[in-house]
C-alpha cells in the first residue's frame, strides 16, 4: 500500500499563515515538500476576518486582510509545493526506516520523512450549545447557521450570541420572523458598531447579559426556552424566564480542535504543543510553527508564524541532512530567483522606457 505513495521530505499539516510560509521556505531549502489544509480553503485564521486592515506585519504597509491572505497563498506556491485540501490529519505510524504514514479522517494517506505541524488552534468548527441532549433539535429547529432566510418567516425566532454573525441574522430576519430575541452573556456587543445599532434601534428584542439554560421541547422540535441573567463568572443570578419559540439560532462563534493528534504522544504545554528554540517537539522528526507552538517568547502574530516557519523548515531539513547550513541563502542572493527575477527586471525596464 505505501508502496505507491510518493514520500515527501518535509509534509506540512495545517494551510495558515505558519503552513504556507513553511511551504515557501521549504522550497528555498530544495525540500520535496507537501501541505496539507482540512479545510477547503487556504489562509487559516485569516479567513475570519477577510475584511480587517492588517498593520502589523512588518514592512507590510496597511493590507486587507484578505489580500494578504491571497499574497500568502502566492508565496506558498512559488516553488510549486503539492497542496492538498479538504484533508484532516488524524493518524501518525512510524514504519520501520522512520518514515511518517499520515492518514487522514477521510482515508488518504501521505508518506513523509519530517512533519511541520502548523496547525493553529486546530480545525475550527462551529462551536455548539452547551447544553446536554441539545443536538436532537437539530433535525428540527435548532440551527447553527440560516441557509434559507424564508424558512424563519412569520416564526418566533431566538438567537444566541454576540459577534458578527448574531448581529447580521438577527438584523436580516427582523423584518421576516414574527419576533427576534437576542440573547448575549455579555452587555457589549462584538459586531460591527452601525450593525448592532440598527439592530438596537430595530423591533429586536435584546437581552443581555443573558444566557441560554435550557431547552423545552416535544419529540425533537424545542418549544420553549430557559433564559438566565448571568453575573460575570456567567453563572445565573435570578430564576430562569422562559420564551415561547419556533427557532433557536446559535451563534457562539467557532472553537479549535486538535482531534485524534493530541495522541500521537507529543508533549504539550497548556492548550498547544510544547517546542525547543528550533520549533522541535519531543517527537523525533516532528515540528511544530505558528500558534500551535508554545515555547517561552512564543509570539502568537502572522510575525511569528513566518519566523516559526523557517526555524522549524531548517530544523527539519537538519533533520535530514545534518551537515546542510543553517539557514537557506538569503533571496536577494539566491539563484533560485535568477530566473523569475527577470521578470521583474522586464517590466522595470518596459515602464522606463514608457
Ligand atoms: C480575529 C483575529 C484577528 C487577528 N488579527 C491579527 C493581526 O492584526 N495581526 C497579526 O499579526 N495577527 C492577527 N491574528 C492572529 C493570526 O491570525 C494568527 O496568529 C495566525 O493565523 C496563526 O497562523 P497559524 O498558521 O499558526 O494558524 P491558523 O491560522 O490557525 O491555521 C491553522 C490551519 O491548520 C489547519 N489544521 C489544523 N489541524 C489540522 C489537521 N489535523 N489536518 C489538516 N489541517 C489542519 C486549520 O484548518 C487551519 O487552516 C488575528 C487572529 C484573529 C482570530
Amino acid at each position: 500500500m505505501t508502496e505507491k505513495l510518493e514520500l515527501y521530505d518535509v509534509t506540512i499539516i495545517g494551510g495558515g499563515p505558519a503552513g504556507l510560509y513553511a511551504a515557501f521556505y521549504s522550497g528555498m531549502r530544495d525540500m520535496k515538500t507537501k501541505l496539507i489544509e482540512a479545510k477547503e480553503e487556504l489562509g487559516g485564521r485569516t479567513l475570519i476576518y477577510p475584511e480587517k486592515m492588517i498593520w502589523d506585519v512588518g514592512g507590510v504597509t496597511p493590507i486587507r486582510c484578505s489580500q494578504l491572505t491571497r499574497q500568502m497563498i502566492e508565496q506558498a506556491y512559488t516553488f510549486e509545493p503539492t497542496i492538498v485540501l479538504g484533508q484532516q490529519i488524524t493518524g501518525l505510524e512510524r514504519l520501520e526506516d522512520g518514515t511518517m504514514l499520515l492518514t487522514a479522517e477521510s482515508g488518504e494517506q501521505h508518506l513523509s520523512k519530517t512533519l511541520i505541524l502548523a496547525l493553529g488552534h486546530g480545525v475550527l468548527k462551529l462551536a455548539k450549545l452547551d447544553i446536554s441532549g441539545a443536538e436532537r433539535y437539530e433535525v428540527t429547529n435548532l440551527y447553527y447557521t440560516v441557509e434559507e432566510l424564508e424558512s424563519f418567516r412569520g416564526k418566533q425566532v431566538l438567537i444566541s450570541g454576540g459577534g458578527d454573525s448574531a448581529v447580521d441574522w438577527a438584523n436580516e430576519l427582523v423584518s421576516i420572523a414574527a419576533s427576534v430575541t437576542v440573547v448575549h452573556r455579555r452587555e457589549r456587543f462584538g459586531g460591527h458598531e452601525r450593525s448592532v445599532r440598527r439592530m438596537k434601534e430595530s423591533s429586536v428584542q435584546v437581552r443581555t447579559p443573558y444566557a441560554v439554560t435550557q431547552l423545552h421541547g416535544r419529540g425533537d422540535r424545542i418549544e420553549a426556552v430557559s433564559i438566565a441573567q448571568i453575573n460575570a463568572d456567567g453563572e445565573p443570578m435570578h430564576e430562569s424566564e422562559q420564551i415561547a419559540v419556533d427557532a433557536v439560532l446559535i451563534n457562539h462563534g467557532l472553537r479549535g480542535d486538535f482531534g485524534p493528534v493530541v495522541t500521537w504522544g507529543l508533549e504539550k504545554k497548556d492548550w498547544n504543543f510544547k517546542a525547543d528554540e528550533k520549533l522541535a517537539t519531543n517527537l523525533p522528526g516532528i515540528f511544530v510553527a505558528g500558534d500551535a507552538a508554545n515555547y517561552g517568547s512564543k509570539l502568537h502574530l502572522l510575525a511569528g508564524a513566518f519566523t516559526d516557519a523557517a526555524l522549524a523548515v531548517n530544523s527539519a531539513k537538519h533533520y535530514l541532512d545534518p551537515e546542510a547550513p543553517q539557514r537557506a541563502q538569503v533571496s536577494s542572493h539566491n539563484a533560485k530567483f535568477t530566473e523569475k527575477n527577470k521578470a521583474f527586471d522586464a517590466v522595470e525596464e518596459g515602464e522606463g522606457e514608457a
